[in-house]
């Protein structure tokens, strides 16, 4: 089965052909400046890369460009369009509507249109997509898989925050968590590497990039996630600020006379490792100047991985034990160093890490030390593989 998987952004849509029985990808790229202009990165596997500047007014001209590619004789993979036996969608937010993957239909457009209020940064850019696709590709079932879906199993006491109930009620306030298909996805690759059946096993998965999320998954279910109404929530990230005491909003707004569009501004895109450090989102521009002696770059680092230990204790209380902290996406496959110093004391909670194992990058692998009484992993996150097997599931059912 060939799927195409696509996540479509504001102006951008990026897509991945792939195979889910056997893992092949077959190609993948990106579509850039949509509205604005357009450009197209394109990779198929075993060819050359080949990028272009190409007329993209909307989605629908991304979308074409990228079907013309992939069937084309020199930088196709495949011969025809009808290949293509399914698209499988990332959308962001599902609201409390969805937990799981469904099939695309008008009732779940219009379901989409309402969860807009919910992610109106995100969701208006996944449903353009999901239009401009289903219009390119008519006979085609298509898919949507959400980031919030795998956290719809939160407990109440989890997921309500500790305001007038109302704001739960009637507005729909309350966690719903993101980065939901990589946390599923690396628990599950998790229990199959520890050779254990992941109904047994109470994780911490820790998606650190850059947006960063927690999650505690007891007996294979999210219970408690960092992440909240919004992805500003939790850990401090590249640029997000993480959850910060809303009374500096009013004394910051009311000192620096800003509107909650320039506070919202700074909270999203000035803060985080970069309001600390003053230098860069980027760990790898941290790591490097705090070895050349920039304290703030140090300061940032020391305060994103402080809050990430605290996280897999809390977590590790929430589930009442602990079996397993599994590190993923670009920091927590990439950086053994920061690996090291957020597991810094955490030996109390069974956590014995093997610097000569965590001495790897991007791979899967245990990097915890054969005594330890917990283990701990790397493991890569995948979400398009997720959304492409997610996808041929639901479509493998609707033809029995
Ligand atoms: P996104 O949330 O945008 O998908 P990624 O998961 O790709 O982000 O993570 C990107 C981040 O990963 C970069 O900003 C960088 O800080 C970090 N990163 C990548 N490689 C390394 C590395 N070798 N050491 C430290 N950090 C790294």
């Amino acid at each position: 089965m060939k799927i195409l998987v696509i996540n479509a952004g504001s102006s951008s849509l990026k897509y991945q052909l792939l195979d889910p029985a056997t893992h092949e990808l077959m190609a993948k790229g990106l579509c850039e400046r949509i509205g604005i202009g357009g450009h197209i990165k394109h990779t198929p596997e075993g060819k050359e890369a080949y990028a272009a500047d190409i007329d993209m007014p909307t989605h629908s001209e991304a979308i074409q460009a990228v079907l013309s590619l992939l069937v084309d004789p020199a930088h196709g993979v495949i011969k025809t369009v009808s290949e293509i036996d399914a698209v499988g969608h990332r959308v962001v937010h599902g609201g409390e509507e969805f937990a799981s993957s469904v099939l695309i239909d008008d009732q779940v457009m219009d379901t989409l249109k309402a969860c807009i209020p919910l992610a109106p940064l995100h969701n208006p850019a996944n449903i353009t997509g999901i239009n401009a696709c289903k219009a390119a590709m008519p006979g085609v079932p298509h898919v949507a898989v959400f980031d919030t879906a795998f956290h719809q199993t939160l407990p109440p006491k989890a997921f309500i925050f500790a305001l007038p109930y109302e704001y739960y009620e009637k507005d729909k306030v309350r966690r719903y968590g993101f980065h939901g298909t990589s946390h599923r996805y690396v628990s599950q690759r998790a229990a199959s590497l520890m050779g254990r059946p992941i109904e047994e096993l109470k994780l911490v998965t820790c998606h650190l990039g850059n947006g960063a999320s927690t999650c505690a998954i007891k007996y294979g279910k999210s219970i408690d996630t960092s992440m909240g109404f919004t992805p500003l929530d939790g850990l401090p990230m590249g640029t997000r600020s993480g959850a910060v005491d809303s009374g500096i909003l009013q004394y910051l707004m009311d000192l620096k006379h800003l509107d909650i569009h320039q506070m919202l501004d700074i909270l999203n895109k000035k803060s985080g490792v970069l309001g600390i450090s003053g230098i860069s989102s980027d760990f790898r521009d941290l790591d490097q100047a705090a070895a050349a002696g920039s304290e703030r770059a140090q300061l940032a680092i020391d305060v994103f991985t402080y809050k990430v230990t605290k996280r897999i204790g809390s977590s590790a209380a929430a589930m009442g034990g602990l079996d397993g902290v599994i590190f993923t996406a670009g920091v927590g496959e990439n950086s053994p160093e920061l690996r090291a110093k957020i597991l810094e004391g955490l030996e109390f909670l069974g956590l014995k890490l093997d610097p000569a194992k965590n001495n790897i990058r991007g791979k899967e692998a245990v990097i915890s030390t054969d005594d330890s009484p917990n283990t701990i992993m790397v493991i890569p996150t995948n979400e398009e593989l997720v959304i492409a097997m997610d996808t041929a599931k639901i479509v493998s059912q609707l033809k029995k």
